[in-house]
């Protein structure tokens, strides 16, 4: 390796599982260049957060970083670590500063089959992630009345619509979206379909909101004229939209294989969909691309707090590690891609190939053993797997 990449620690589980994929799957095999930051809860705790925001930066100066899952704190966790204030959601955070999107793509392996019969390719799901319902502000009628939405410029004279004369009591919402923020998002799904070679779609619901979903899809359309058609044309890629529901039917009856660009509220519902559909929270990836192309890659689930308390009472738990080892691949491919290193790459192949070549053998973790369509199948602890992972990568090298 030439360029370290970011490496952020994390929390329960996820981060014992981090030591062992480190020290089985990755120290053996990659002079690992990495500069590290603890995450855990306890350091952020100490260092009133600042290592999330360093972490966040360094980020931006080296373009590519992997992390472990991390619990947002709540009252419960407030008391559990005894800490100092409830500190925001370190994805928030990091999400803020490199200003991205976040994709989730489930990992497809033989065995593990999509209740979608079609579905033969992953479809990654964008979700922007600023605005709409999430920043709403609502307000309950309570008899008759009128109601407008008033926007007073800063210089210049106020313009007002109405909204409703209500004759009796109901209820309204004002909501809004920021042009920077969709471009910001357009760019995102744009660069991340070029990087991995994907079609992108997107959908609103522009027939009716012929302002508001209208504008989104405006911006898509004049960000990928302007920015993307030359180059989406040479790698023979193309950009679709579509209504909504002309989206779902499609998405169905797609074979996948394309990037879903949908708005905050359509993402966050269609994505709990799809990962679902696609059989296993635990083999969802999660990565967070920035409009000026840094990567941050990560495990989709959280930190499997019921499986840590197991492990802290001497319990062996099935923990299932595959999508943190794809979030080190996926971090690593990247930086070989970036740095011209097709080793490091290779590398990376290996790996995924390795860890998926041994749930097809018939060996994985509980969560797959109880949903796998393949024939008795055995099921090992989070340590077995990673053990049998890396001799099969030892024989792949
Ligand atoms: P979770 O960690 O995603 O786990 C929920 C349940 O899903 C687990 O109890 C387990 O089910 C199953 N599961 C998830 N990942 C699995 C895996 N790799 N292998 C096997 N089973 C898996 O959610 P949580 O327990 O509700 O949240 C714990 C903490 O994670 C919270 O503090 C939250 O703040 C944090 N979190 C962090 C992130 C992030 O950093 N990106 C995302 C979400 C949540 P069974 O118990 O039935 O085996
Ligand atoms: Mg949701």
């Amino acid at each position: 390796m030439t360029t370290p990449i970011v490496e952020m620690d994390g929390d329960e589980m996820t981060r014992i599982l981090w030591k062992m994929i480190k020290d089985k799957l990755i120290l053996p095999f990659v002079d690992l260049k990495s500069e590290y930051y603890d995450l855990g809860l306890e350091y952020r705790d100490k260092t009133n957060d600042q290592v999330t925001v360093d972490a966040a930066h360094a980020i931006q100066k080296y373009g590519v970083g992997v992390k472990c899952a991390t619990i947002t704190p709540n009252a419960a966790r407030m008391e559990e670590y005894q800490l100092k204030e409830m500190w925001k959601s370190p994805n928030g955070t990091i999400r803020a500063i490199l200003d991205g999107t976040v994709f989730r793509a489930p990992i497809l392996v033989k065995g593990i089959e999509p209740y979608v019969r079609s579905w033969k390719q992953p479809i990654t799901l964008a979700r922007h992630a600023y605005g709409d319902v999430y920043k709403a502000s609502e307000m309950k009628i309570p008899a008759a009345g009128k109601v407008e939405m008033v926007y007073t410029p800063e210089n210049g004279e106020p313009e007002s619509v109405l909204i409703h004369e209500f004759k009796g009591p109901g209820i309204v919402q004002g909501m809004h979206n920021t042009v920077k923020s969709i471009e910001s998002f357009a760019r995102c799904c744009f660069e991340y379909g070029l990087s991995t070679h994907q079609d992108v779609w997107f959908s609103s619901k522009d027939t009716i909101s012929k302002k508001y979903d209208h504008t989104f899809k405006d911006i898509f359309s004049e960000i990928y004229q302007n920015e993307y058609r030359d180059r989406y044309r040479e790698e023979g890629l193309t950009y679709f939209y579509t209504l909504i529901d002309d989206a779902v039917a499609r998405v169905i009856k797609s074979e996948g294989g394309f990037i879903w660009a949908c708005k905050n509220y359509d993402g966050d519902v269609m994505s709990d969909m799809v990962a679902t559909a696609f059989g296993s929270l635990a083999m969802m990836t999660s990565v967070l691309v920035s409009p000026d192309g840094k990567y941050e890659y990560e495990a989709a689930h959280g930190t499997v707090q019921r499986h840590y308390y197991q492990y802290k009472e001497g319990k062996s738990t099935s923990t299932n590690p595959i999508a943190t080892i794809f979030a080190w691949s996926g971090a690593l491919r990247k930086r070989g891609e970036l740095d011209n290193l097709p080793s490091l790459s290779h590398f990376a192949d290996a790996l995924e190939k390795a860890s998926l070549d041994v749930v097809e053998s018939g060996r994985m973790t509980k969560d797959l053993a109880m949903i796998t369509t393949l024939q008795n199948p055995q099921t090992l602890n989070s340590e077995e797997y990673l053990d049998a992972v890396a001799e099969k990568l030892s024989e792949y090298l």
